[in-house]
């Protein structure tokens, strides 16, 4: 389904549906959900993480008719009802792509378009992770093999970390093959492969193989051939790049353990496991310096840092104000990596004791605070 500017299809919610497309890209949103309600239609906006009072509501009276054309336009099947349905819509003029899904709900079928900027550049450098974090990260391309995997909640941005990763590599030299459920952006210089329900990473990835790549990113490892294949691949020379469903970088380990990957070839090809969240920022134009009684009560939390931030005032935090810059207080988000190197791998798989990570999420968090970027009291939300 692709929308080229000129109105071919005559519609009284034509315009509707393009005008909030249009206005949650202005507004930054990543997601826009039109959701049926006991009196008619929302339409609301998920900006910097958070839910937006609805954009527009509309009356009981236009709630069918208003959702079979957003099913028409974002290329779902009309006649299918009560059933989930994902779909993929393009917007050419607002270089902006959508992944639709349709879940059936007590009032109708909500629809949640997750907005895909065509323009975006995926710049390590330009994800906002702090400078000692980033270094660990720009060695990755030199890998010659081994895995490296990345956990956190759904959201976490751990693709968007990926893609960087992978647009750092030099991909003229290098035969990079992605292997995604579903492919959200394309990218120049990979050979990205849909995954979907008739073939499976692990036959994707056996196939991958013969096809002599340096570097394989596979979108997650869920079950054992998957696990077992990436180490295979890493022992034989190939660097692989994948997510996992874990809390931390050590349960990443746990969890590949549970899917039966031997510890010894954890040990020897696993470099880096990175557990990431994101975290709002800051905006600089309204942000207030944490008051004595906020660190006081976050003493315990924050005693791995520079003893001097809190005296000279580094820690800021959200005042509740907003400004011309901003939304909220906050501009954007900030990924937040904890890492375990081969060395604390090995460690970890030696059955040592947590909490003496270098690369914590605590620490990692505290140095973007340290920088006034985040707010030092979501040192507590980190879990
Ligand atoms: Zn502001």
């Amino acid at each position: 389904m692709s929308f080229e500017g000129n109105k071919l299809e005559v519609s009284p919610y034509y315009d509707l549906y393009f005008d909030a497309v249009r206005a949650a890209h202005e507004a930054g949103a990543s997601d826009i959900h039109f959701e049926p309600t006991r009196d008619g239609v929302a339409i609301r906006f998920r900006i910097i993480g958070d839910m937006d009072l609805p954009w527009k509501v509309l009356g009981l009276d236009h709630r069918q008719g208003f959702f079979n054309e957003i099913k028409r336009l974002s290329g779902l099947i009309i006649a299918v009802s009560g059933r989930p349905q994902d779909g993929r819509v393009s917007f050419p003029n607002l270089k902006l792509d959508a992944r639709v899904n349709l879940l059936p709900t007590l009032h109708g079928e909500k629809i949640v378009l997750r907005l895909l900027d065509l323009q975006r550049d995926f710049k390590i450098d330009a994800l906002g992770i702090h400078m000692s974090t980033l270094e660990i990260l720009k060695d990755i391309p030199r890998l010659k093999n081994g895995v490296v995997l990345i956990s956190g909640p759904t959201g976490s941005g751990k693709t968007t970390t990926l893609y960087s990763l992978l647009c750092s590599i030099d991909r003229t030299a290098k035969n990079i093959i992605t292997l995604e459920d579903p492919v959200e952006y394309g990218l120049s210089g990979l050979n990205q492969v849909p995954i979907d329900k008739k073939v499976s990473f692990g036959t994707a990835l056996r196939s991958v193989l013969r096809q002599d790549p340096d570097v394989i990113l596979v979108g997650e490892i869920r079950d054992e051939e998957t696990a077992s294949l990436c180490f295979k691949a890493a022992q034989t020379g190939h660097l692989v790049l994948s997510t996992i469903h874990a809390n931390s970088a050590a349960g990443v380990i746990d969890r590949l353990v549970n899917l039966g990957v031997e510890k010894f070839t954890i040990a020897e090809n696993l470099r880096l496991s990175v557990a990431q969240r994101l975290v709002k920022t800051l905006c600089p134009g309204c942000r207030e310096t944490a008051s004595k009684d906020i660190l006081l009560d976050l003493s315990s939390d924050i005693f791995l840092c520079q003893e001097d931030a809190a005296t000279v005032g580094m820690f800021k935090v959200n005042g509740g104000r907003s400004c011309e810059y901003c939304r909220n207080g906050f501009i954007g988000r900030v990924p937040i990596l904890e890492i375990m190197k081969s060395e604390e791998v090995i460690h970890h798989l030696r059955g040592a004791e947590r909490g003496h990570l270098k690369r914590s999420l605590k620490r990692s968090f505290l140095e973007s605070a340290t920088l006034g970027q985040v707010d030092i009291r979501e040192v507590k939300d980190l879990a």
